[in-house]
């Protein structure tokens, strides 16, 4: 039999297609009431005194949860705008709507998971029931050839047992929603960015990309970087790029809040093998894929360990916390090249390609020796494709504390530099300082001001960059 009315609460899950939660609200609903609430807890000062949601990110939010507005109002379904916290705003909607049940997405880290947790009683104390759906992933949870306790440590194991014993599970079919009766109710404004002290910030005119929130602009990314452009042929061989919107696909920050279904993705992959052409590039883009399921479910194995200094190792490590030098890290002012000009596109866009953040986390916990959970903390601010999982683990990876079978993972970041921005045309670009310097060289000024420059006829670097935090002859 039918439930009279079912809550569908949006949490990082913004999208219409492929979304469990509301198919089976909408399979087993009569009526279905669609609710995002904006968690101010999600923009409060963390430890370091930095916002959790930095300001794109933000902005990245307020257009996907505006753009499910708009899309459930095009089908005569709606979207109830809530502000409080959802394990109190929810169940009391639901009370004063007669609801049956609240369906969700089920989170794996402790500050959602707490928030579930909350939620779940307080409606059951009112009567409501609640069901909660595994998302996010490639492999559904109940499909991995392991209990997830027993998650493989190392990435590789992990990979190919699933790529063996488990099957991507297709798309869920697009529901009908039933129609929003609860029109009075509902309050359809965006709240203003300003009440949770976000503030507006441009964005550079040097961005990869103009990234823009929202199911059906993801879409619109991924039909332009497969479809159009036939970028994703030579993935694999651009990924480790630097500049331009197309080195590899920027889906991240869709995934980030789900207004892109990996399974969605990986549809899109396998008809791309079909339709156009089957390579190691087309393989490789499900490859990192597995990787973000990995991480997704290491943090479901192992909980809080992810966020400890000690990480899954439980290595204490002998970090320091010097801030004077964590700010330099933090601003683009350590006087390393490479560093800083991924460090200003982060802070300028709220993007860093992939290369770019394996640069920056190495130097600053393998040459400045900071703690690591302090890198893993900025980013969470400023990253427009946040995804708690992929970040600490990722961090913790770099930090040493997670699950690399390969120990101390350095980079050199001067043959980084030649590897990856052979002619310093990306330092050049966010690094104006040094804009007059031509080629590899730039990634040294240290030398150069003492060598090149003085042929060049510029006798220093008139003083605007910084000296190096760190001697360039480890690099040597
Ligand atoms: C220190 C550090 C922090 C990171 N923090 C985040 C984060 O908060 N959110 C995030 O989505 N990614 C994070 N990554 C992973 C990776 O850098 C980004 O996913 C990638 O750069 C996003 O760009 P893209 O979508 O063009 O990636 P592509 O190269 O096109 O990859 C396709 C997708 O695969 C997934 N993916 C790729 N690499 C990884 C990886 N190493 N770990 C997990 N998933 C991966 C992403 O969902 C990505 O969108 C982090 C990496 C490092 C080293």
């Amino acid at each position: 039999m039918k439930h009279h009315k079912v809550i569908v609460w949006f949490r990082n899950d913004l999208r219409l297609h492929d979304h469990a939660a509301l198919f089976y609200a909408c399979e087993n609903a009569e009526e279905v009431v669609p609710v995002y609430c904006f968690d101010p807890r999600h923009f409060a000062p963390t430890f370091l005194g930095l916002p959790k949601t930095g300001s794109f990110r933000a902005k990245f939010l307020w257009e996907s949860v505006n753009a499910l507005k708009r899309s459930l109002i095009q089908i005569k379904s709606n979207l109830i705008l809530l502000v409080g916290h959802p394990e109190i705003e929810i169940p009391k909607l639901g009370k004063s709507i007669n609801a049956k049940s609240i369906y969700f997405s089920q989170e794996v880290t402790d500050e959602e998971i707490k928030v579930e947790k909350a939620l779940e009683e307080k409606a059951w104390s009112e009567g409501i029931g609640t069901e909660s759906y595994w998302q996010h992933t490639l492999y559904h949870l109940d499909d991995l050839p392991f209990p997830v306790n027993q998650t493989p440590e190392v990435f590789t194991q992990f990979r190919k047992v699933c790529e063996k014993m488990s099957e991507i599970r297709p798309t869920l079919p697009f529901p009908k929603i039933p129609v929003f009766q609860e029109k009075k109710l509902a309050n359809t404004d965006l709240p203003c960015k300003s009440q949770f002290g976000i503030e507006e910030e441009n964005l550079s005119s040097k961005a990869v990309l103009a990234f823009k929130g929202g199911e059906l602009e993801g879409q619109k990314r991924l039909n332009h970087y497969f479809w159009t452009t036939n970028a994703l042929k030579s993935y694999k061989e651009t990924r480790n790029g630097l500049l331009g919107e197309n080195y590899s696909s920027k889906f991240s920050p869709w995934l980030a809040l789900g207004c892109l279904s990996p399974r969605f993705v990986y549809q899109e992959v396998v008809r791309y093998e079909k339709e156009r052409h089957k390579n190691q590039s087309t393989y490789w883009l499900i490859f990192e894929l597995i990787w973000r399921d990995y991480f997704r479910f290491i943090c479901k194995k192992h909980g809080n360990k992810v966020f400890q200094i000690q990480g899954i190792k439980n290595q204490l490590g002998d970090w320091e916390r010097n801030e004077a030098v964590f700010e330099n890290w933090k601003n683009g002012l350590t006087g390393v090249p490479f560093v800083d000009a991924n460090m200003r596109e982060l802070n300028q866009t709220g993007f860093m390609s992939n290369r770019g953040r394996q640069i920056v986390a190495s130097f600053l916990v393998n040459d400045l020796n900071i703690d690591w959970t302090w890198g893993a903390q900025y980013f969470e601010c400023k990253l427009i494709d946040y995804d708690v999982c992929s970040n600490w683990g990722n961090w913790m990876y770099v930090g040493g504390v997670g699950n690399d079978p390969r120990e101390n993972r350095y980079f050199n970041i001067l043959r980084q530099g030649k590897n990856y921005d052979k002619e310093g045309e990306y330092v050049r670009t966010w690094v104006p300082e040094l804009q007059k310097i031509k080629g590899f060289e730039i990634h040294n000024p240290h030398e150069l001001d003492k060598q090149a420059l003085k042929q060049n006829g510029i006798s220093k670097l008139e003083n605007q960059y910084p000296s190096p935090l760190v001697s360039f002859k480890r690099w040597l």
